[in-house]
């Protein structure tokens, strides 16, 4: 009889057990992928709810700093702190928010020249770039695409002479890489790996292929461009685009064309993100180059590679 009475109390209590265990791991199963984060204002990320079917209801205890939408989707509009709840059933998960400000013109960028070299590596005009910039002790910025293994040798030696290497794209075909976020996100993550595995430098600067202003991809996807300058600054990329051409890629026809074109455009009274190319055969920058940093030098200019503290200079999105 004992023995029947322990046998039935192990058992209830087992039951018991079960039921308690299985109570709080379907509590403990509700869970939000993120209870804290750190945004530059204009990004934007998505807050996720795991194990739960039931609906969920989001909002934002201060919608002038974050929105959220009804999918959880968080957009960073101005500086200040809100909380993210998630109501599901009676249960309410929370994201702390804290929105900044991207760095912005300021004393320290007034009179500096950022050069930027979009879709090089080149073999040919590279290099001869970064003797002009050695020579001349300057630094620069260079949003590079994918690069041959002959020219691994001028990616490692950007980052050796001090210069910033940011991603501009594995490929710059728009058709591919503006087609959908998930094959820009591709084109960006799998140039920044690469790199990082050659240089050591995970880099989180990056320029847009024809800039944040575009207008062709349009053709291959409506509105990706609004969608994707969030998307990248809620994951913590910082994308350049510029406020000085030198037109090397399109309107110059020779250096003295480029070297009017970026000498005419700098102004004393902010920062200068100048757009030059180091693509193959571009000598029209390469022969104005040691002209531009000569003037500069004269009126006052200084050089910086672009770092934590540089303003972006977006340009507003078109599509
Ligand atoms: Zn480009």
């Amino acid at each position: 009889m004992n023995k029947v009475v322990k046998i039935i109390v192990i058992f209830l209590v087992a039951i018991c057990m079960s039921a308690i265990m299985q109570t709080k791991s379907n509590a403990a199963d509700i869970e939000i992928s993120k209870t804290k984060k750190t945004l530059y204002v204009g990004a934007e990320f998505n807050l996720k709810i795991t194990g739960t079917n039931k609906k969920i209801t989001w909002t934002s205890s201060n919608k002038k700093v974050a929105t959220v939408s009804s999918k959880g989707r968080v957009k960073a509009k101005k500086k200040g702190t809100t909380e993210i709840t998630a109501k599901v059933g009676k249960q309410k998960l929370k994201c702390s928010i804290k929105v900044k400000n991207l760095p912005g013109e300021s004393k320290k960028t007034k009179g500096v020249i950022y050069l930027t070299f979009d879709d090089g590596p080149s073999a040919n005009i590279t290099p001869k770039v970064l003797d002009i910039l050695k020579k001349e002790k300057v630094k620069a910025t260079f949003f590079v695409l994918n690069y041959s293994k002959s020219n691994e040798k001028l990616i490692k030696r950007i980052v050796k002479e001090g210069h910033t290497i940011g991603v501009h794209g594995y490929s710059h075909e728009y058709s591919k890489i503006y087609k959908s976020k998930k094959a820009f996100l591709n084109n960006v993550y799998s140039l920044q790996e690469k790199i990082e595995k050659l240089t050591g430098v995970k880099t989180k600067y990056m320029r847009f292929p024809g800039g944040s202003s575009n207008t062709v991809s349009r053709h291959y996807s409506k509105g990706i461009m609004s969608k994707l300058v969030g998307e990248m600054l809620g994951r913590g990329f910082r994308y350049y685009d510029w406020n000085v051409s030198s037109g090397d890629a399109g309107g110059a026809k020779t250096s003295n064309d480029v070297y009017r074109n970026v000498t005419r455009n700098l102004s004393k009274n902010r920062g200068n993100m100048v757009l030059c190319h180091d693509f193959a055969g571009n000598t029209k920058t390469l022969n104005a180059l040691t002209k531009i940093i000569k003037y500069a030098k004269k009126n006052g200019y200084k050089f910086k590679a672009i770092d934590e503290d540089t303003p972006l200079y977006k340009h507003p999105v078109n599509n």
